[in-house]
């Protein structure tokens, strides 16, 4: 159980009193968040949700404290990680705003989480764009895509992943946001102790009717865990898109798309190099690094939260059994 506590206009979310009362973390929620009504679960409910991690050893870190402009407050990017570190698993969720099923489905499969926790090192982002979610915008200063504004992602890793003209430069000369700036520090700085091995990103796409997996590891479009996932969304009733290419001309191949260039997150984890601050560095080099993109416009929330949650339970099961 977490205590709920009422301070000033906050709402506080602060851990079960294992620990001495001052030594207990907390996030602070302001009050009366309005999030998107679309049956996805209250932000606040997410929040309580992946905090019960903490009453299993989990440490809590506040990545950032999202406040893009015309948000009326700031919301915290989580982040969580178990108790003991070495070659992790890495889950994240949330990107998108607009895309809810990944956040719920880790909420609703936090035991399973939990127990991955147990058997191995984990990093879990549950919701790496809050006020998006909130709000149902896929990023922070645009509620959709748009030819004439350039969308902030708060995956954007243009900054330092290398250019593909010249690989001593970065992409782009800084950070697009700050949370961008802040959740790619994270990376860069919990690879040390918890270097991520495999890597899931929950992600939808309304355009598409049709699933797919991008595989940005080191097996591309032959790694077994990707394989396994596209199993897992086809028992899940989750149409695959199983050749052709997907809407940005890539070519898929079983439901898989291999390594592709996009400055995301997912492409920062699966670097093997990185230009930061002038200098070439070692990347992160997640061997797995799988990105699921499946269709929302069709299919109900709950069922899309069921096939992430069917997703995360079989990978959870496979990783936990395994040493990859
Ligand atoms: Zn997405």
């Amino acid at each position: 159980m977490l205590r709920r506590l009422v301070m000033l206009s906050c709402l506080i979310l602060a851990l079960p009193a294992v620990a001495t009362a001052a030594a207990e973390p907390a996030i602070r929620l302001p009050a009366g968040i309005v999030t998107f009504a679309d049956g996805r679960r209250p932000i606040e409910a997410l929040y309580q949700s992946y905090l019960g991690l903490t009453e299993k050893g989990w440490t809590l870190e506040i990545v950032a404290d999202s406040r893009p402009s015309g948000a009326p407050n700031a919301l915290p990017i989580i982040a969580l990680r178990s108790p003991t570190s070495g070659a992790a698993v890495w889950i994240l969720a949330g990107v998108h705003g607009e895309e809810p099923a990944g956040p719920n489905a880790i909420a609703a499969t936090i035991g399973e989480i939990a127990e991955l926790g147990r058997r191995r090192p984990v990093v879990l982002l549950p919701l790496l764009n809050p006020q998006g979610y909130a709000r149902n915008w896929r990023y922070l200063n645009v509620a959709i895509y748009s030819d004439r504004i350039d969308g902030q992602s708060v995956g954007d890793s243009s900054h330092l992943l290398p250019s593909p003209e010249k690989s001593d430069s970065p992409r782009a000369s800084s950070a697009s946001s700050p949370e961008a700036d802040a959740v790619t520090r994270f990376v860069l700085r919990r690879s040390a102790d918890y270097p991520p091995i495999v890597s899931i990103d929950l992600h939808e796409d309304n355009l598409i009717d049709e699933g797919y997996v991008y595989s940005q590891g080191t097996f591309g479009a032959g790694d077994p865990l990707a394989i396994e996932a596209v199993g897992v969304l086809r028992d899940s009733g989750i149409p695959i898109k199983t050749s052709g290419e997907t809407r940005f001309g890539e070519e898929i191949s079983g439901g898989i798309i291999g390594p592709v260039i996009d400055s995301s997150i997912d492409e920062l984890i699966g670097s093997q190099q990185i230009v930061c601050n002038g200098r070439v560095r070692k990347g992160p080099a997640a061997r797995t690094v799988l990105v699921f993109e499946t269709p929302a416009g069709n299919i109900s929330l709950e069922r899309r939260v069921a096939a992430h949650a069917a997703l995360i339970r079989r990978l959870a099961a496979l990783l936990g059994s395994t040493i990859n």
